[in-house]
């Protein structure tokens, strides 16, 4: 028998891959199945990024590169920071990884010692505390509900604050709640971390774009500046440019944490494949109404949705200011059921043809996470197979 490691048997694999690997095994065996459980556009890449990697593929752009990313595509991601973000950085702040999941890897992997706490505000992505136990760490979950808009306030994070907190982790706009901070509200917890100078922040930008209507973008470094030597924005170009498989995600920071981190991919992964970095540079560069366009179908479908469900008795959903997830809470619904846990709604909802994320895997036991990147039709469908699951 192998014995593993006990780093690795801290774990759990993610929880959203298994729910759309479930959905594609039961659609095999020819079940009729809506998946509503994937976190990434159903659109394709625009045609402009593809035909960048082509003609990178062609010019032999096919071997090692610098192992933080090609110079042309850093100058790209600050020319980014910059256009979007009014953030400054020199080409040694910047770190081109694998995915904005690894730029994350990275980061507790260089930050984090045993024991070392990190603040993640629930709802919250599933793999910062996983990621976060695999860097040896300790997770610090503040719980935020509905009431309160999903948003943590700054006097939970003040209360959270240890002396062995190293980081804060934000994510606005939210997977897996849509739900993003203002600029006041980001201030207020930049001005509870301005007392704690020990303690450093992460920003997690991936749904920077994916913002509806007139709201706009900020993060904490922009609600406060002060921060910047101790903030570290993470992007990338999987969710904006529907880019997923193509896996580039980055960082800016300070150049002694990124010198950390470009380390550590240094002895794993190296760079990210050539031909994607010139497919990220084109998306960065080229023309951003793609970005637009696909924006508007997922406001168009979050506006149906959220509608729809909260016309379902003991379904509550709250509007979402951005990204293409919504997590209804469920408990209503769960009670008429006789059903104790989002895990078991989410299984009868699958008897009835539908597969989504239960919220617990989220931290927020009795909702569901569905995820609108897919048609309006099957969106259609799945509501009305939602209602008479609920209804049976
Ligand atoms: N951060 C958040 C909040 C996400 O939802 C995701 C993907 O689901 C990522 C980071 C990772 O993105 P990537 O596919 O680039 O690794």
């Amino acid at each position: 028998d192998i014995k593993l490691s006990t780093r690795v048997q801290r774990i759990k694999p993610s929880p959203t891959l298994a729910v759309t690997a479930l959905a594609a095994q039961l659609k095999a065996q020819g079940r009729d199945i809506i998946g509503l459980g994937a976190g990434e556009p159903d659109f394709d890449t625009p045609e402009h990024i593809k035909e960048a990697a082509i003609t990178a593929l062609h010019a032999g752009k096919t071997k090692y590169t610098a192992v933080d990313g090609i110079p042309s595509l850093k100058l790209a991601i600050i020319d980014k920071f910059s256009r979007d973000n009014g953030l400054t950085y020199e080409a040694d702040q910047i770190l081109v990884s694998c995915g904005g999941k690894h730029s994350i890897f990275n980061l507790f992997e260089a930050l984090l010692d045993e024991g070392d706490e990190v603040i993640i505000p629930a709802p919250y992505w599933v793999s910062y505390p996983d990621m976060t136990l695999l860097a040896d760490g300790k997770p610090v979950i503040v719980t935020t509900d509905q009431a309160q808009g999903f948003k943590m306030s700054p006097e939970q994070l003040d209360a959270a604050i240890t002396d062995r907190t190293r980081l804060l982790m934000l994510n606005s706009p939210s997977n897996p709640t849509g739900v993003a901070y203002s600029r006041d509200e980001l201030r207020a917890l930049g001005e509870v971390l301005l007392r704690h100078p020990h303690v450093l922040v992460a920003t997690d930008d991936m749904y920077e774009h994916i913002l509806f209507g007139d709201r706009s973008f900020s993060n904490i470094l922009m609600a406060c500046p002060e921060l910047y030597d101790r903030t570290i924005v993470l992007n990338g170009v999987s969710k904006a440019y529907s880019m997923t498989g193509w896996r580039i995600g980055y960082a800016g920071g300070p150049k002694k944490l990124i010198g950390a981190m470009k380390k550590i991919q240094s002895q794993s992964t190296s760079n990210p494949t050539s031909i994607a970095q010139a497919a990220a540079e084109a998306a960065l560069m080229g023309d951003q109404s793609c970005v637009a366009t696909m924006c508007s179908a997922f406001q168009q479908r979050h506006d149906y949705l959220v509608e729809a469900l909260n016309a379902i008795p003991g379904v509550d959903c709250l509007p979402g200011d951005g990204t293409f997830y919504s997590l209804p809470s469920v408990k209503g619904a769960m009670e008429s059921l006789g059903l104790e846990t989002d895990t078991a709604f989410s299984e009868r909802l699958l008897e009835h043809g539908v597969a989504l994320v239960p919220g617990s895997a989220f931290g927020a036991d009795g909702h569901v996470r569905i995820s609108f990147a897919t048609s309006m039709d099957n969106l259609k469908q799945a509501v009305a197979r939602i209602r008479q699951a609920v209804e049976s």
